[in-house]
């Protein structure tokens, strides 16, 4: 039985090969968002003419959206008339800037040997076409089947995903009575399911000072020697803290598995002259001083001892320091998320990989975020994985490739998970 379907993924291996062609060669850059609507209508013109019942949905008024750059997402879904689960495959359409360094055409979809080179190739364009193919042969393999699939390409996930699953999740989308099992195609490894990922909290720290001639600093108080004691407390005290900390998050790579901080930016005094200027910068003692943190945190912390355990950072520096006065800003936050190893996609995905590729699956969780929040967060939707063909280092990298045995073989692991869930 199961033999048939995988059969029929290798006998459309040309196909799976030049849909991610295909897809490669629509430069769907974000930014600035370009060519959604092109990508949208491409694959809707194939998901109709097999049948499938597909939704074009703009995110109307989400972050970036224009005329100019419309935030274009297709949902296409495949009713088999039986009750039964709905499984979703989501990939986000959209791909990162182009940058220097390529020794292949970025739009060009090449193949050479195994590798299918582009911008997108592994992130996400070779993992949508994989989900496609593999919901294809399906169709064709199983008379019978129950229940529904549907297919989604998404806008914006290098940005955010506000202009794609988090708008959808938001209209219902991804609710649990309306979809129960979501694969994400991204870019992990095909012998590898990713449960989750860590959380955010990224925040603005100021301090005050007060201004004065730069050549009397002591009728001054500079912000920028106050913000210089806050960075000296995280040296000291709050780096070795946060590397003391374990987790149960498989996360990979290994040097993530625990709480990580980084300091994004530093602006301290006045602004300087722009750049080939001739002229002096201004001779004041800094009012003012500002950092950008990116807190990374584990499914251990809650959101509000990690922030507490800065404003604590900031408390013992006031405490040192009579004039140090601070204000802190909340910029961005993203919970952690990990579906359980139980839960039923997991273990269907689990099972799959160990038939396609004889080894036993491996669990990992992401360092960054993916739209597994929107669904986990809005959708309240928790059986959900990441899992898709190419590796992720390879992701956002100059000549990005995907392989075309990990599609195929990846697009069989999907394929067997319809069958499990839907067969
Ligand atoms: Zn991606």
């Amino acid at each position: 039985m199961t033999d048939a379907l995988i059969h029929a993924i290798d006998t459309r291996r040309a196909a799976l090969i030049g849909l991610a062609q295909d897809l490669i060669r629509i430069p769907t850059l974000n930014p600035p968002g370009r060519n959604y609507r092109e990508i949208c209508d491409y694959l809707s013109t194939r998901l109709i003419a097999q049948g499938w019942t597909v939704e074009l949905i703009r995110a109307t008024g989400a972050p970036g959206d224009s005329d100019a750059y419309p935030r274009w997402n297709m949902v296409a879904r495949m009713d088999s008339g039986r009750p039964g689960d709905c499984v979703h495959f989501n990939s986000h359409h959209d791909v990162v800037v182009v940058g220097h360094g390529w020794t292949r055409d970025p739009f060009g979809g090449v193949l050479d040997g195994d590798r299918i080179y582009g911008r997108g190739a592994c992130d996400m364009k070779g993992g949508l076409a994989a989900s496609l193919i593999a919901a294809e042969a399906f169709l064709a393999t199983t008379p019978g089947w129950r229940g529904s699939i549907e297919i989604s390409a998404t806008a914006d996930e290098e940005s955010g995903g506000y202009g794609g699953v988090a708008y959808l999740a938001e209209r219902g989308h991804f609710s649990p009575d309306r979809v129960q099992h979501v694969i994400i195609p991204e870019p992990l490894h095909k012998d590898r399911i990713c449960l989750g990922h860590r959380g955010v909290w990224w925040a603005e720290v100021e301090t005050h000072g007060r201004i004065a001639h730069g050549s009397m600093p002591f009728l001054g108080d500079s912000a920028i020697r106050h913000m210089g004691a806050v960075l000296e407390e995280i040296e000291d005290h709050l780096y070795p803290l946060l590397e003391s900390r374990t987790t149960a998050m498989p996360v990979v790579p290994p040097q993530a598995r625990q709480s990580s901080l980084n300091i994004n930016s530093i602006h301290g005094g006045e602004a300087e002259p722009p750049e080939g200027s001739t002229a002096l910068p201004a001779p004041c003692v800094a009012d003012r001083c500002r950092i950008v943190l990116d807190r990374r945190f584990l499914i251990e912390e809650a959101v509000d001892e990690v922030k507490a355990e800065m404003r604590a950072v900031l408390d013992r520096v006031q405490e040192r320091r009579p004039t140090f006065r601070y204000t802190i800003r909340d910029l961005f936050e993203v919970q952690p998320v990990m579906t359980d190893r139980d839960a039923p996609v997991v273990r269907s995905t689990a099972a799959a990989i160990e038939r396609v590729l004889g080894q036993v699956a491996d669990y990992v969780v992401s360092p960054g975020t993916y739209d597994q929040k929107h669904i986990d967060r809005i959708g309240r939707l928790k059986n959900c994985i990441a899992y898709g063909p190419g590796l992720l280092h390879l992701a956002h990298q100059p000549d990005e490739w995907v392989g075309v045995q990990d599609m195929a073989d990846s697009s069989k692991v999907m394929a067997l998970v319809l069958h499990d869930l839907l067969g």
